[in-house]
């Protein structure tokens, strides 16, 4: 299913060429001979029929980026939801753990992040005096559900952020290329009143969006939507198994191919909706699956994180790299090298910059924190939001489903239906994604119209080349 095992057809100059997307790393310069002269490289071209260029689009880089390295935690085969317990422990009651990952009821979700930075804030509170000065690492929706809960229980709140801005894994932008809010990370939700968020996103004047028929496309025309059976069988059996194995696995125990491209359009969409690899991801606690529609939010969704921090102070472009504890107080170095004092402290940093040691703890993590570090994973998911001149393609659903082909990316949704504007978003999971994400922004183009030849209605004209707008 990796984009590393397909290979993405271009054409260069006259001749169409097959061009392998495996090592998506930027080429290193060739380096010039004295000698003889090269031609400049032409720059590839995809073979005809590929979507047009867009007339504006952006992309997200979560899994490449330092502060996030993924996009939402699951549990891998073997891994049960005791280790998400296990990274919620406090520390000597000095260091409390909040974030998506360490909640057990709706991990990786906002609402699962809000709810951990409340349980985080309670335990500080029973275990502090009103007082005390306490410190919050990270301002996405778990460290500002921490520090708002805090601030309102009396206690001295700093909120830490690395990133110059407060959101974390949220990010809206607008922009003269955009005729609404444009979303590179979470905005969707399987229900429509957004489970404890709902009330905020209607105070705000959000509406939601809904995304509910859904369309699959092959080479030879309209395929039939995905089909959540195999999967479903699959997964009752693998229930029942003497040991997990990893989705894959029990799909193909069960006598279905995970490469077929029905199942593989099917897998795509848990990918992008959970970004679990189902080639590591648990049979036992499986991600949620294929969402028979979807509720996006049309707004400025800062307001989820911004409105919680009113009044809390917050360090921007202040990455903290040590925390150091003892049943005194903890001690916080910033990567500038200062430190700062404090009573006690709630981490909120994703699991995925735990899993690179980009916070340094002294003492070392206990083993059963370190072994749930290690025993989770890290999902990934990249969103790209591409605008058009014009409507190009041909079918009238708002979830396309890609069966088949070379494209790196497998989902998109139709916001045409919704809004009346020609804009298309990409939703790309698992191995795919993190590979997508390392792809420069010509490659990253070519897989976009690539990933969209299905759905072309007819030849497009050329169109000028866009500057991605980020
Ligand atoms: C593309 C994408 C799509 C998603 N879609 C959905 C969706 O549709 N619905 C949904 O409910 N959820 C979705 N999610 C997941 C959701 O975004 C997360 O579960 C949630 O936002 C996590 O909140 P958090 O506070 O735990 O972590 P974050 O939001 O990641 O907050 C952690 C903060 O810590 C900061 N930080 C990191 N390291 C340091 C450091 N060393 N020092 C100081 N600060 C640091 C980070 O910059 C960040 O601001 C999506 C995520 C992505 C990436």
């Amino acid at each position: 299913m990796g984009i590393t095992r397909r290979t993405l057809l271009v054409g260069a100059g006259a001749g169409a060429v097959a061009v392998v997307l495996a090592a998506c790393t930027p080429q290193p310069s060739p380096t010039t001979s004295p000698t003889a002269t090269r031609p400049p490289r032409p720059r590839p071209t995809l073979a005809p029929g590929a979507a047009p260029e867009p007339a504006a689009w952006v992309r997200s880089a979560w899994s490449t980026d330092p502060y996030a390295r993924g996009a939402m935690s699951y549990l891998p085969a073997g891994a049960t939801p005791r280790l998400r317990e296990d990274l919620s422990s406090a520390l000597a009651q000095r260091v409390f753990f909040a974030g998506e990952a360490t909640d057990p009821d709706r991990p990786g979700t906002v609402p699962g992040a809000v709810d951990s930075g409340r349980r985080a804030a309670a335990e500080v509170v029973a275990a502090s005096s009103s007082e005390e000065r306490i410190a919050v690492i990270g301002a996405g929706a778990a460290g500002a559900a921490a520090a708002r809960a805090l601030s309102d229980a009396g206690r001295t709140v700093t909120v830490f952020e690395a990133r110059e801005r407060t959101g974390g894994r949220i990010r809206s932008i607008s922009g003269k290329d955009w005729p609404f809010t444009v979303q590179l990370g979470a905005w969707l939700s399987p229900t429509e009143d957004a489970g404890t968020l709902g009330g905020t996103l209607a105070a705000e004047g959000i509406h939601r969006i809904g995304f509910d028929a859904a369309t699959g496309w092959s080479k030879d025309g309209a395929a039939p939507t995905v089909d959540g059976g195999p999967l479903k069988a699959a997964l009752e059996r693998a229930a029942n198994a003497a040991s997990d194995v990893p989705v894959d696995e029990a799909l193909t125990a069960a006598g279905a191919n995970p490469e077929d491209p029905a199942l593989a359009a099917a897998l795509a969409w848990v990918q992008a909706t959970t970004g679990a690899d189902t080639a590591k991801a648990s049979s036992w606690y499986p991600p949620s699956f294929l969402p028979d529609a979807l509720f996006g939010a049309d707004g400025d969704l800062s307001v989820l994180v911004d409105d919680a921090l009113d009044g809390v102070k917050v360090a921007l472009a202040s990455p903290v790299s040590r925390v150091a504890y003892d049943d005194s107080g903890v001690s916080l170095r910033l990567g500038t090298g200062e430190a700062q004092s404090f009573d006690r402290v709630v981490v909120t940093a994703p699991l995925g910059v735990l899993q690179r040691q980009g916070i340094e703890f002294s003492p070392a993590l206990p083993f059963a924190q370190r072994g749930a570090i290690a025993g989770l994973a890290s999902g990934f998911v990249e969103t790209v939001w591409a605008r058009f001149d014009e409507a190009f393609w041909k079918a009238d659903a708002d979830i396309w489903h890609v069966v088949g082909g070379d494209g790196p990316i497998r989902t998109w949704l139709n916001l045409r239906p919704v809004t009346g504007h020609p804009v298309l978003v990409g939703l790309v999971g698992g191995p795919d994604a993190e590979a997508f994400a390392k792809l420069g922004d010509d490659q990253a183009l070519l897989g976009v119209r690539e990933s969209l030849r299905f759905f072309v209605a007819e030849t497009p004209s050329p169109s000028p080349t866009p500057t991605p707008s980020h």
